[in-house]
């Protein structure tokens, strides 16, 4: 009896002292489905969890090179860039934590939010999974890099040379030896980026997009030792500088750096530190999917780059406008809109109008970003706002592709009574109307397969 009572105190003292880790928890939960990947992020800040932060991967030694593209940026272009996912699964087929397409339209979604204020979107591509249980677990350096898995997608063709390519992890870490975890690595610059699953929807993802387009983490070069850099900063006029920090050195406001190392070697005062910024480190709720955000500095920067021709990086991942007014799948067949095929599914993260094809300032539907079109209401064009103030893709109806017209004859004088004869589709599509036109003045009215109404006069002297 006494050693019972020793074990279940021993027991209980064990879990106090060793409580199991939330990070841990959280795994759990979704390695059992009763958390979704959407409700990470909430379940971090709930719970206190810091959340990993991401390692960059510079693939331009002289970054100071760059600095010349600066305000370079083609004013109003609009870019559009594939985005393609590779899900890493077990050698079986299998992940501990399930990732399906919804997720991935959410991942996207997250990122059009982030990026297109400064006009930059995103086009989902789709996925392909890779089972192969030894790639599952990406190391920053030595086996299974990012390097060497885009190197073996090439090899394989899974990779997608017409996108961005995303490879979901199911973990993350620095190499064999320093298994210190990591939320996500990116080729800076580039087009390809690694992210451990349970980031897939948090802060992370935009975060680790962004360095693809070279921008820097809020705290790149604090500790230089060149103070010239240190003032340079992340290269961004208008992001303060910043020390890399945790949880427990901001104020709970996001307002203010708490910590001690509020003063750098070159005397750059860090109280006030860019902690909603989505480069800064990651700590919650600062830096969430809600709160974070671009300056227009980083914008501006990432569009330069962006349009800086001769990294030619981006060039062949673009797609047009028109692309982003195409479902994912389903609705349409040969551009005319069959809503019985397969379900038609949207991209999420815009604003869309269906409104009048005649008249657009007419609006028959609308949807927030956070909801998507299930239908295409008949004689409506479709807009996005976040994209353009013009509506594209009218879905005409097919009954009204039973067109024709008719013929107006007013014999020698215009003026007096008339006759009319009736044009079927057929007399139109065969051209017969001239032929046999009446002498006279002939009033000919058509509509064309698109509703289009036109009228001209013809006169006809002899048989
Ligand atoms: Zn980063």
């Amino acid at each position: 009896m006494k050693i019972a009572k020793r074990f279940v105190f021993a027991l209980v003292s064990f879990f106090i002292l060793f409580p199991i880790p939330a990070q841990e928890k959280l795994t759990t939960l979704l390695k059992t489905n009763k958390l979704e990947l959407i409700d990470v992020e909430e379940y971090f800040e709930a719970n206190n969890i810091t959340p990993l932060s991401c390692i960059e991967q510079h693939n331009l030694t002289d970054v100071s090179s760059i600095i010349p593209a600066m305000g370079r940026s083609e004013v109003d272009a609009a870019y559009v860039f594939n985005i393609y996912f590779h899900i890493l699964n077990d050698t079986n087929g299998t992940r501990q934590i399930a990732v399906n397409e919804e997720d991935l339209l959410d991942a996207v979604a997250n990122l059009n939010i982030a990026f297109n204020t400064f006009s930059i979107f995103f086009k989902y591509n789709g996925f392909g999974v890779i089972n192969a249980s030894d790639m599952g677990v990406v190391y920053f350096t030595g086996s299974n890099s990012l390097d060497s898995l885009v190197a073996h997608s090439k090899a394989a063709n899974y990779y997608k040379e017409d996108s961005f390519n995303v490879f979901i992890a199911s973990s993350i870490f620095h190499n064999m030896q320093n298994r210190t975890p990591i939320a996500g690595i990116a080729n800076k610059p580039g087009t390809n980026c690694a992210i451990d699953d349970e980031y897939l929807l948090t802060s992370t993802f935009p975060h680790e997009i962004a360095h693809n387009f070279l921008l820097h983490h809020t705290h790149h070069n604090w500790n230089n030792s060149d103070c010239k850099l240190v003032n340079l900063n992340d290269y961004v006029e208008d992001t303060k500088p910043s020390v890399p920090y945790s949880s427990a050195h901001i104020k709970h406001d996001c307002s203010s750096y708490i910590g001690e190392q509020n003063m750098n070697n070159c005397s750059n005062s860090l109280q006030s530190v860019p902690a909603n910024n989505f480069m800064s480190s990651n700590v919650l709720p600062c830096r969430s999917l809600q709160n974070a955000y671009f300056t227009q500095g980083q914008g501006a920067r990432m569009r330069s780059i962006i349009s800086f021709r001769w990294l030619e990086l981006y060039e062949d991942k673009q797609n047009t406008i028109e692309s982003l007014y195409e479902p994912v799948s389903g609705g349409y067949e040969n551009g005319v809109y069959s809503p019985n095929t397969i379900p038609l599914i949207f991209q999420k993260g815009f604003d869309y109008q269906f409104v009048d094809c005649d008249n657009p300032t007419i609006i028959r539907e609308s949807y927030a970003k956070n909801e998507t079109p299930k239908h295409h209401p008949v004689n409506t064009a479709i807009k996005i706002l976040q994209v353009s103030s013009k509506a594209l893709k009218c879905n005409i109806e097919k009954s009204s592709r039973v067109y024709g017209g008719e013929i107006y004859s007013f014999g020698m004088g215009l003026g007096g009574n008339y006759k009319v004869f009736k044009l079927t589709t057929n007399e139109m599509e065969n051209n017969v109307i001239l032929n046999n036109l009446p002498l006279g003045y002939n009033l000919i009215k058509t509509i064309d397969q698109h509703g289009k109404k036109s009228s001209k006069m013809i006169f006809r002297l002899k048989k």
